[in-house]
């Protein structure tokens, strides 16, 4: 079908577009309120950002990218994600140059080859927080916190935060030995993606969508009996400091998120409704020096913003978007559809929104598009206002009409 839009992929319009921008523009306040300032990366990076980073045994990688080559042979991906272009840009800009933690956000349009399904779609939107320069798990704590504000402000309720830790490279490699001897004899009774993993990477078979749920993987050897005392103190503080805030959570000991370079702390916030993860996101050591940059740390998370939307029409949690018209204009000849115009052009500098017949000069036609539209008021003109210059002006909501001079239309209308 040449006409339809692409498969996974959504049309924003009319109060679908205005949820849209709803969200964005709330979202990106709050975090401005934390310090955090806005990135703006390309749609596509070289293949390389993302398969150095987010790993070739994760399921972007290895099943969901949109690869090309461009007419000069180059591979070139639409993002999947948000991170690995974040710190792509902060290594190339030598953002790191100047000293202090970073913060940074980014908001736009991310591309998976996945199964369209409510909530999954192949072009989805994120927003999303990154914050680099120091490992501490108040610093942890605080992002989580910034996220689960964010989920309050919107007054989204129904949602679990899940929270584990994947430990540092010390407690991994245990781990990743001891779910290799675990998961050795028992192949045969795991799908195909995870005999891959097994060989690459070994955790992101307990982020399986097809075997996640089975009892293999549930009885599968847990990442808290390999942590490095370090590690499980990092985490024991992450956890105090939320609860301080009273920030409730679960911790759940196959969260191991399907990106590579998570270390440490990692979280999601699962929806009660459908079960789907509305945020996720974690802690990173390496990612900044993998891309030859200074050995920084970093943290982030990211929304589908898809997500939020459906949660919120489910809760009925959007505030009345529809912009009110507040004038219409019926012209009763050519003449007064310049003089309408030259009125509508003066009223909207003045952020009064107007709407006006190009067509009609019969006032039956005009009075219907006005019932419609449902103004706040309807100015009339025809040859007896534009000679005198006084205007009927219909007060629709108070049922009253008055003559107004031209010059006074503006404080009528504003009610001053
Ligand atoms: P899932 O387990 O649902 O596939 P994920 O772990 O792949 O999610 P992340 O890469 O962590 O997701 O992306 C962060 C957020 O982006 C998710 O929590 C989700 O809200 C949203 N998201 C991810 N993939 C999609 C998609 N295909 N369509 C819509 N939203 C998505
Ligand atoms: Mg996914």
């Amino acid at each position: 079908m040449a006409y339809q839009k692409v498969k996974g992929t959504l049309d924003y319009f009319d109060l679908d577009s205005k949820k849209y921008r709803f969200i964005e523009s709330k979202v990106s306040s709050i975090v401005k309120g934390y310090g955090f300032s806005e990135m703006i990366t390309p749609i596509f990076e070289n293949t390389e950002v993302f398969v150095r980073s987010v790993g070739e045994a994760s399921d972007i990688v290895s099943k969901e990218m949109y690869t090309f080559l461009d007419k000069g042979e180059r591979s070139l991906t639409l993002r999947p994600e948000g991170t690995a272009a974040i710190v792509r840009c902060f290594v190339e800009n030598k953002l790191y140059a100047t000293p202090g933690i970073k913060k940074y956000y980014y908001f736009g349009p991310m591309f998976r080859y996945e199964r369209p399904q409510k909530g999954r779609y192949r072009q989805f939107n994120q927003f999303g927080v990154e914050v680099y320069g120091d490992a501490s798990p108040y610093l942890d704590c605080d992002v989580i916190y910034s996220a689960y504000k964010i989920l309050s402000s919107l007054k989204i309720k129904g949602i679990k935060l899940k929270i584990n830790t994947i430990g540092d490279f010390e407690s991994r490699k245990n781990y990743t030995d001891a779910l290799r001897n675990y998961f050795k004899d028992k192949l045969e009774f795991l799908c195909d993606d995870c005999k891959n993993r097994f060989a690459k990477n070994p955790m992101r078979i307990l982020d399986c969508k097809v075997d996640g749920e089975s009892d293999i993987i549930k009885n599968a050897p847990k990442i808290k009996d390999y942590l490095t005392d370090e590690a499980k103190e990092y985490f024991n503080n992450t956890l105090k400091a939320l609860d301080e805030l009273k920030v409730p959570y679960i911790c759940d000991d196959n969260l191991v998120r399907g990106l590579d370079y998570y270390t440490d702390t990692v979280f999601e916030f699962i929806s009660d409704f459908d079960g789907l993860a509305i945020c996720a996101g974690g802690r990173y050591a390496d990612l900044i020096k993998s891309f030859d940059g200074p050995d920084i740390p970093g943290i982030g998370f990211a929304f589908g913003i898809e997500r939020i939307k459906n949660i919120m029409e489910q809760e009925d949690l959007f505030p009345k978007l529809d912009n009110l018209t507040d004038v219409v204009i019926i012209s009763l000849d050519d003449e007064s559809k310049i003089c309408a115009l030259k009125l509508a052009s003066i009223l909207r500098e003045n952020k009064i929104t107007v709407e006006m017949d190009y067509k009609n000069n019969s006032l039956k036609p005009q009075f219907k598009l006005s019932d419609r539209i449902n103004p706040k008021y309807i100015v009339i003109i025809g040859e007896a206002e534009r000679e005198s210059g006084i205007y009927t002006v219909k007060d629709v909501l108070n049922k009253k009409e008055d003559k107004v001079e031209l010059n006074k239309i503006i404080d009528y209308v504003k009610g001053e």
